[in-house]
């Protein structure tokens, strides 16, 4: 049976004042809940959860590893039980328990309501809205620029923690966009991307655009292939016949030539490690990273040295973005989530009145 739980605080375990692993912990008179349990992206960057205590059920945001990166932690929290969508379930490692949340919908977690809705961020990617105190809103990672990933508007709670990862900038999509397009006018391009993110955005953005189709490689062409079908969901309406399309008829990657999409996004494995073994000390093609850059990585070292290019490409919110979310919440507690605190004056400033907290206990 589900019912309001008027008493409850929010434990920041890890996420807020800088990028790390996701992890949050929701404390009841009932249940005790944790939203995520991430590991990374900094390669060896765990949560501390020694001084957590049993939890009684897990929830995940999606299935990125900053995020649902860190469940060998499991047995250290009493082994929860995991809630996730069906999407990111079928990616959990075998012999987790898993329950079913839906993209968009209501589900009872224990006793506790539970709202989800599609995140705009990567497939099977949900906000969640826990009933407890004024109600809780948690945006794991989310986007509301990305033209393939469908995003549904989150309902009002008193807390918000929103994904903060971009600090204080504010640069809209279509500019980057222009800036990558300006790099594939001028010859070959390599573009290292995640197949469970912005991949398939750029994949779809380059066929839009006439800049395609992209040569893919394989990870990437089975990951367009699996949204336009088994994954469609989480979607856009009218952008999965587009990717069965580029699933269908783009080309394979088969030396330097237009522009190439490729795993992973870091350089580190995948086709793209592959990729950058074979071209990274010779003059072409460019090479373009549009994600974090985790230190050690490929993508670190290449653009440090000059050899690749760093242009962002958006898959989370701007601060305008976050400044619009909380006003449309009517939040009047915000935790800046997965950015660096020393944005806090600007956080204070786009989302004022409400007061900004970057460490717990947040009383919910
Ligand atoms: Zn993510």
């Amino acid at each position: 049976m589900m019912m309001p739980f008027d008493q409850a605080r929010l434990q920041i375990i890890s996420g807020a004042g800088a990028k790390g692993p996701a992890c949050f912990v929701v404390e009841t008179s009932g249940p005790r809940l944790m939203l995520d349990l991430g590991y990374g992206p900094q390669p060896g960057l765990w949560p501390d959860v020694d001084g957590v205590g049993h939890i009684d059920a897990l929830l995940l945001s999606h299935g990125h590893a900053d995020h649902a990166g860190g469940l060998r932690l499991r047995p250290k929290v009493g082994n929860p039980p995991v809630w996730a969508t069906a999407i990111v379930a079928r990616g959990l490692p075998p012999g987790v328990p898993a329950h079913v949340l839906p993209l968009n919908g209501t589900a009872d977690v224990l006793g506790v309501r539970v709202r989800s809705g599609r995140s705009g961020h990567a497939p099977g990617g949900i906000w969640l809205h826990l009933d407890v105190g004024g109600g809780l809103l948690y945006m794991g990672d989310n986007s509301s620029e990305s033209a393939l990933y469908a995003a549904d508007p989150p309902p009002p709670a008193a807390t918000v923690i929103v994904d903060a990862s971009y600090g204080h900038y504010d640069t809209p999509l279509e500019e980057c966009q222009a800036r990558i397009a300006h790099c594939i006018d001028r010859g070959p391009l390599l573009l290292p991307v995640p197949e469970n993110g912005r991949g398939p955005e750029i994949a779809l953005y380059l066929d839009q655009a006439g800049l395609g189709p992209p040569h893919l490689g394989e990870v990437m062409r089975n990951a367009l292939e699996r949204l336009a079908t088994t994954d469609s969901e989480c979607l856009r309406p009218g952008v999965a016949n587009r990717l069965a399309m580029l699933a269908a008829q783009a080309p394979a990657i088969g030396g330097a030539r237009g522009v190439m999409l490729a795993n992973r996004a870091d350089g580190a494995s995948g086709e793209a490690a592959e990729l950058l073994a074979h071209w990274g000390a010779s003059a072409e093609p460019a090479i373009v990273f549009t994600g974090y850059l985790p230190p050690g990585t490929p993508a670190a070292e290449l653009t440090a040295s000059g050899r690749a290019q760093y242009l962002r490409w958006n898959v989370h919110p701007r601060l305008s973005d976050n400044a619009v979310l909380v006003r449309a919440t009517g939040a009047a507690t915000v935790v800046p989530a997965f950015g660096d605190a020393k944005c806090l004056p600007d956080w204070q400033r786009a989302f004022a009145p409400a007061r900004v907290m970057l460490q717990g206990p947040v009383r919910l």
